[in-house]
């Protein structure tokens, strides 16, 4: 077995942690450069770079886990490679080739096994591999250089106390993304654009915020930085919307739910449609699911109860644990998700 640093693991943030190395390559002059190893947590950047004043940048989150047997599982990586170039594609910037991005992760990880938290810890290892446009300019184009990182941290728990349910405000004044504008790619300019609303739900002592599709105001669109979904009469139902972000943790939830014998739907969820639901939550890479106990609706003030006893409804838990024993490999992996990394 391989060193492990010594870390109060069950307590870290949801935040930076310094490791040891990282990895980078060039786009340079219309194709892609060797993979590079740094310790320097700092970019040389040119102060008119185009990400910097244009937004052309786009980012992954993924995790790596310790299993039972020692052995680091990486979870469903592909997906995250083939979001980020259709983020790239959206943004014009060049596609990371899939055996790049695969390199790039591998080795990100292994140079830093010592940070990687141990099994049952709760911890996990996130991976955050970034993509953006390091050419300068001060004309509105597409930059002539990109720059690819990979860089890990651990992570804590996302739930320090156990898994429970979060109250989560409803906006109708806020927009995170339009129908035809850059809300189904991992683009950070979505982020920007959803940091004031979320200021007022944290001021509300909401988690998150949950956003309705811009152009109507009729429909559930996403939650803050996480997918929706709801469910009523054993069917997990989430949302369909074009400025909604492909989650691959809710893409994973609907074939865990129909592999439980539960059905799912994915389509329009009229607000209105809140009030019919069971229990009703927020997914993504993060938390997998952030069960949902109370939504506020921050027009109308009405309020929508779904834990009335603090705890997280049936199904939602469930799923979570079917998910997570994947993930770790407490259970087998009947899905094909998961690859070790040796
Ligand atoms: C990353 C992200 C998610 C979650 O996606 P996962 O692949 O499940 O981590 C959901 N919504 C937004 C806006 C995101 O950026």
């Amino acid at each position: 077995m391989s060193e492990t640093l010594n870390l109060d693991w069950g307590k870290l943030p949801f935040g930076y942690i310094k490791t040891d190395y990282n990895v980078r390559c060039y786009y340079r002059s219309g194709k892609w450069g060797e993979l590079e190893i740094s310790s320097s947590e700092r970019i040389d950047l040119h102060m008119a770079s185009i990400s910097l004043h244009y937004g052309q940048q786009a980012f992954e989150g993924m995790k790596a886990f310790m299993g039972k047997d020692g052995k680091i599982r990486l979870f469903r990586w592909e997906e995250n490679c083939k979001r980020m170039q259709s983020s790239a594609d959206g943004i014009l910037m060049p596609q990371v080739p899939e055996e790049l991005f695969h390199e790039a992760i591998l080795k990100a990880i292994k140079l830093n096994k010592k940070y990687v938290p141990p099994y049952a810890s709760g911890a996990s290892l996130y991976l955050r591999p970034l993509l953006f446009g390091s050419g300068y300019g001060v004309g509105v184009k597409p930059a002539d250089e990109y720059m690819f990182i990979v860089f890990v941290t651990p992570v804590g728990p996302y739930f320090k106390e156990g898994f429970k349910p979060v109250n989560m405000l409803l906006v109708h004044n806020f927009d995170r993304a339009a129908p035809l504008g850059t809300g189904n790619i991992k683009v950070g300019g979505n982020y920007a654009a959803g940091l004031k609303a979320m200021k007022v739900a944290k001021e509300l002592g909401c988690a998150n915020v949950i956003f309705l599709d811009s152009k109507e105001k009729k429909y559930i669109d996403e939650c803050g930085p996480a997918n929706f979904f709801g469910i009523k009469n054993n069917t997990y139902i989430t949302p369909e919307s074009p400025s909604i972000l492909p989650s691959i943790t809710n893409k994973s939830l609907e074939i865990i739910a129909k592999h439980l014998g539960y059905k799912v739907e994915r389509r329009k969820v009229p607000l209105e449609e809140l009030e019919t639901f069971e229990e009703v939550g927020a997914c993504g890479t993060a938390a997998v699911i952030s069960p949902i106990g109370k939504i506020i609706d921050y027009e109308t003030k009405k309020e929508f109860v779904y834990s009335k006893d603090g705890n997280p409804g049936k199904i939602s838990t469930e799923l979570y644990n079917a998910l997570i024993a994947v993930q770790t490999g407490d259970k087998p992996d009947e899905f094909g998700w998961v690859e070790f990394v040796d």
